[in-house]
Formats: C-alpha cells, sequence, structure tokens
C-alpha cells in the first residue's frame, strides 16, 4: 500500500562535474525500476545540471534545505519557487545537521514545509534523537515535541504529499545503524503519534523513511519491518553503484 521510497542527500559533496557522473551512472543503473520512488538531493550548484539529465527519467530531484520566504534580503539562502525553477520535486527540511549546526527549530521546519508545499514541492521532515536523549530514556519524548511542532496544523494538501524520516542523530555518518528493531520500534511510535495527531487513515498512508548509516548489506532487514516504508540514505548515495543496490534491495 505505501510505495517504497529511496532517497539519497549528497551532502556537501560533489562539484558539478562529479555530480554530473553520478547522476548518468545512476540513470543507467535505475532505468528498469519501477516499484520503487527515488530521490536524489545534490547540492544547490548543480541541481539545473541534475534536472537537465533527471529530466523524463524515473529519478526525482531534491534539494537539501529551503527557506520559507519566497524572495527577500536573506543571503545565502534558496526559496521554494527557486527550487522548482531549478528542477526539484522534493525537499528535505530540518535535517539533524540543520537543526545542529544552523539552527533550524521546529518552527522553521513548520514554516519551510508550509512554503515548500505553496510553490509545489513535497517536504521529506526529519527528524530523531540524540545520543544522549537516547540514552537517558528520551527518545519517543523528543520524537512526540520534533513530531508535534514540525507538523503543526497541516492542511489536507501538506498531509497528502508529506514524507516524514526518522534518522538517529548517534546513526548518522558514523557507521551504527539503529538495528531493525530499534528502528521499528520508533517508526511505530512515529505512525502512532501521526495518527493521535491526524487521525488512523492519514497515518497508515503516510511514508515513513529510515536514515542513519543504511548500506547495500542492511537495507533488506530494515526494508522488511512493517513500519519502515523507505531510506534517506547520506554517505552510500554519494557512489552510483552502492546507491542503485540498495534501491534494488
Ligand atoms: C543522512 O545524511 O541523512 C544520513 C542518514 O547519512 P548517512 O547515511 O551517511 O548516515
Amino acid at each position: 500500500m505505501r510505495r517504497p521510497f529511496i532517497a539519497g542527500n549528497w551532502k556537501m559533496y560533489k562539484t558539478n562535474r562529479e555530480a554530473e557522473k553520478t547522476v548518468q551512472d545512476l540513470k543507467d543503473k535505475l532505468k528498469e525500476v519501477k516499484s520503487v520512488d527515488v530521490m536524489i538531493a545534490p547540492p544547490y550548484t548543480a541541481l539545473s545540471l541534475a534536472a537537465g539529465i533527471t529530466d523524463g527519467s524515473n529519478i526525482y530531484l531534491g534539494a537539501q534545505n529551503v527557506h520559507y520566504e519566497n524572495e527577500g534580503a536573506y543571503t545565502g539562502e534558496i526559496s521554494p519557487p527557486m527550487l522548482v525553477s531549478a528542477g526539484c520535486q522534493y525537499v528535505i527540511i530540518g535535517h539533524s545537521e540543520r537543526r545542529q549546526y544552523f539552527g533550524c527549530t521546529d518552527k522553521d521546519v513548520n514554516l519551510r514545509l508550509k512554503s515548500a508545499v505553496t510553490a509545489g514541492l513535497k517536504p521529506v521532515v526529519c527528524i530523531g534523537e540524540k545520543l544522549e536523549e537516547r540514552e537517558s530514556g528520551k527518545t519517543f519524548e523528543v520524537l512526540s515535541a520534533q513530531l508535534s511542532g514540525s507538523l503543526k496544523n497541516l492542511s489536507e494538501e501538506e498531509k497528502n504529499v508529506l514524507i516524514v524520516a526518522y534518522e538517529p542523530v548517534w546513526a548518522i555518518g558514523t557507521g551504527k545503524t539503529a538495528t531493525p528493531d530499534m528502528a521499528e520500534e520508533a517508526h511505530k511510535y512515529i505512525r502512532g503519534k501521526l495518527a493521535d495527531m491526524y487521525g488512523r487513515p492519514f497515518a497508515s498512508g503516510v511514508r515513513i523513511l529510515y536514515g542513519g548509516s543504511v548500506k547495500p548489506d542492511n537495507i533488506k532487514d530494515l526494508m522488511a519491518q512493517d513500519n519502515i516504508d523507505g531510506a534517506l540514505v547520506g554517505g552510500a548515495s554519494l557512489d552510483a553503484d552502492s546507491f542503485s543496490q540498495i534501491v534494488k534491495f
């Protein structure tokens, strides 16, 4: 019922020349894939170039962040209509690196999500606990607060296009993956909380991705869990071979 969604977050990696090669390789390797939605999020500088290659293919294009204003004196920021004009269909919002290093709050996530959807983008909203929060037994409390704040007052239109990514901060870029059971426990909690917020029909249809050191050798076990609908992949998405193996789990 929930179509798998595998996304690659390239973070601050790849010049345009490198990006061009990777996107072209991915397009070739993934051309037969029909049962999975695939999205890549290159750096802003490579978006238009990537759009030229992915156009008409089965690979969607996303950005790694977005501002909530459409334009203005916000040096260094990028707006939703700008991302649409660069060829994006998706945008990652509230990634833990944005929260940790750039002060992105749940309120910011909510504003960005709303502006993104107004412009026609589909948001992938990230949540996840830090190591000390997990170790002190606060995982569900943290996830609950992030969901309440980030996904506050969503309209039907916003809910229809929303994707949630559970990314435990301690598993991102560390090589430590949550075990499939640990991830499933969190995903189940998230779906339950979404049911409390917006009702069971919505919660049972929304896709929840897992992110945190996903690799070709652990994707199958993660995807076998009832409440895991896909993956947000960082490091392993930089290489066309490993990302396409993940997509073809
Ligand atoms: C990410 O950047 O969202 C991520 C999950 O990174 P990694 O796969 O490298 O842990």
